[in-house]
């Protein structure tokens, strides 16, 4: 199933043109955006959830154009995690329940679950979170609107390895019910994480394919972000 469906698209910020003539296919599942700092991969993701919107092009979700949604109903359907966990002041209880006020105690119970966090974390208040942590409340709070898709902007680049790999872990989990697009700008989460790939490079999509191809490229742009040449 086709979740975005994006056709000639440009895009930038105060007349300055960051993406150019993107053309693209998001499925279902996880699809990793891959490429340098700076080359337009933040811009791509928050496209699709009308964040900013482009110059020029299509975009559609779900068979839809974009903007045939209300804006709170396609961020509900289309929720986002960020770099760094921001929490509110309070409990992780109350963090849970800002984005949907109603969900039941068994709900934020299973949505603790859903990122490995015990029950009794349920009154912890945000200053008593290790960050790895705080990003997991973050991803609950997320998935309580119960996304169809949830955009991820380099999730654990504010972790350390250990967190990196739990989080990790229970996202690809998650991308069984829940179909995740993932920017990153390391080679070796893509790897670690498979699925279909697009990699940006100078604001354009540079390559295609799935993770499992990307060390078979003979492309040298590819090559030099896989050595680490290009950060
Ligand atoms: P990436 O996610 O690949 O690191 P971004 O999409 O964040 O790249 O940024 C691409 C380019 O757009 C960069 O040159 C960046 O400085 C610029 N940019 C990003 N956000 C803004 C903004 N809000 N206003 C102006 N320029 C921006």
């Amino acid at each position: 199933m086709i979740n975005f469906e994006l056709t000639d698209i440009y895009a930038g910020y105060n007349n300055e043109t960051i993406l150019s003539g993107i053309n693209l296919i998001i499925e279902d599942g996880i699809f990793v955006i891959m490429g340098p700092s700076g080359s337009g991969k933040s811009t791509l993701l928050k496209l699709l959830n009308r964040l900013i919107n482009p110059t020029s092009g299509r975009i559609k979700y779900k068979n839809k154009p974009i903007t045939d949604y209300p804006i709170r109903e396609l961020r509900r359907k289309v929720g986002m995690v960020f770099q760094k966990p921001v929490l509110f002041e309070g409990t992780v209880d109350k963090n849970i329940r800002i984005a949907n006020k109603n969900i039941t105690d068994d709900e934020s119970e299973e949505l603790l679950k859903q990122v490995a966090l015990t029950n009794d974390y349920i009154d912890r208040s945000d200053q008593q979170l290790s960050v790895g942590e705080a990003q997991r409340v973050c991803l609950a709070r997320t998935l309580s609107t119960k996304p169809e898709v949830l955009l991820l902007d380099e999730p654990t680049s504010a972790l350390d390895p250990t967190s990196t790999m739990k989080i990790e872990r229970l996202l690809v989990n998650i991308s069984n019910k829940i179909s995740i697009v993932w920017v990153t700008h390391h080679v070796e989460q893509a790897l670690r994480i498979g699925g279909q790939v697009a990699m940006i490079f100078n604001g354009k999509i540079h390559w295609q394919g799935i993770t499992d191809e990307l060390m078979q490229s003979e492309d040298q742009i590819i090559k030099k972000f896989i050595s680490g040449e290009l950060k």
